[in-house]
């Protein structure tokens, strides 16, 4: 029997020091994998490095990436890889602020809550239709 590698196994996994929020994105096919590339990266910071964790983001979509570390930090943090960059130009106000993605774009917090606003407006000023069951 032939078996093919199914290439969409590919998974994203942030891999992190225990106890630790900073951390590398890494595309592998298991933790065991993602955490193996990160040893052998020799790009682990200085620290202790013993207790390594590679926890799957389930709902990153990351089939088109080759295995290994994402180097695009905007990109990870797109694919949900990443929950937060520090100190990344905002695509709003272009100021280097902690920016986590929003509906797609990368935003600082300050920029989430006026695009918030904005929605919550708008979406209050349409009617609202009550459905009733019988
Ligand atoms: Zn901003």
């Amino acid at each position: 029997m032939l078996r093919i590698i199914d290439n969409m196994n590919k998974r994203g996994y942030f891999v992190h020091n225990s106890g630790e929020w900073c951390g590398f994105a890494v595309v592998a096919t298991s933790a065991k994998e993602a955490k193996k590339i990160i040893h052998d990266s020799g790009e682990l910071p200085v620290g202790d490095w013993s207790d390594i964790r590679a926890h799957w983001v389930r709902s990153a979509k990351v089939d088109d990436l080759p295995i290994g570390i994402v180097t695009d930090g905007r990109d990870a943090l797109v694919r949900g890889i990443y929950g937060a960059l520090e100190k990344y130009p905002c695509d709003e106000c272009g100021k280097e602020r902690d920016v986590i993605c929003y509906n797609g774009r990368v935003l600082c917090s300050r920029c989430i809550e006026k695009e918030y606003r904005r929605h919550d407006m708008s979406s209050n000023s349409g009617s609202v239709t009550l459905e009733r069951g019988d």
